[in-house]
């Protein structure tokens, strides 16, 4: 489960975010592109846009539901 003491500087503010679990596995970007992105450098995924209508909500649980070792957060 993620925890929002570990995320990333990164994120964008709002309820959702990556924490230092990620292993850069690509699939929340892959699965939310608009949301998620790849910081190469340090290699881990971080939230680059919040969602806000529905449809970003689904997109953005879909990626959630994606990550292998539960390293997103929608809790703030
Ligand atoms: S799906 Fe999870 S482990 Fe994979 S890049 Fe995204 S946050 Fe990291």
């Amino acid at each position: 489960m993620a925890d929002k003491k570990h995320k990333f500087s990164m994120n964008v503010a709002g309820i959702y975010y990556v924490d230092d679990q990620c292993i850069a596995c690509d699939a929340c970007c892959v699965e939310a592109p608009r949301f998620f992105a790849m910081n190469d450098n340090d290699g881990h995924a971080f939230v680059k846009l919040q969602p806000v209508t529905p449809e970003d909500l689904k997109e953005a649980e879909n990626a959630m539901a994606a990550c292998p070792v539960e390293a997103i957060g929608n809790d703030g």
